[in-house]
């Protein structure tokens, strides 16, 4: 994932946990699509340590707050399946640097 998108996600990941702090459901994001809220936590972490490989800085850990209902976040989803597509990814992921 080129720098672009994995902070694009990293941030992304954080407005939908601003919006469940918020008290605002989290239904608007939910529907069929590859990241469950479930596993929305797992994501950032995994997020955040790759920031951490790349010498990123990350000092905004993720507030807890139980994010409702369980299900996908659509929009993270557009963003994977953004990323399949970005040059500068498959770049990275063929083993290039960007
Ligand atoms: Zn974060
Ligand atoms: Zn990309």
């Amino acid at each position: 994932m080129c720098r672009q998108h994995l902070l694009g996600e990293h941030v992304e990941l954080h407005m939908i946990v601003g919006s469940a702090l918020r008290g605002r459901s989290l239904a608007g994001f939910v529907a069929g699509g590859l990241i469950e809220t479930g596993s929305l936590r797992e994501r950032h972490e995994d997020l955040s340590a790759e920031m951490g490989r790349r010498g990123y800085s990350h000092r905004s850990p993720l507030p807890a707050v139980s994010l409702e209902p369980a299900g996908s976040v659509p929009r993270v989803a557009a963003r994977a399946e953004l990323a399949r597509r970005c040059p500068a990814c498959r770049l990275l992921q063929s083993g290039g640097k960007a």
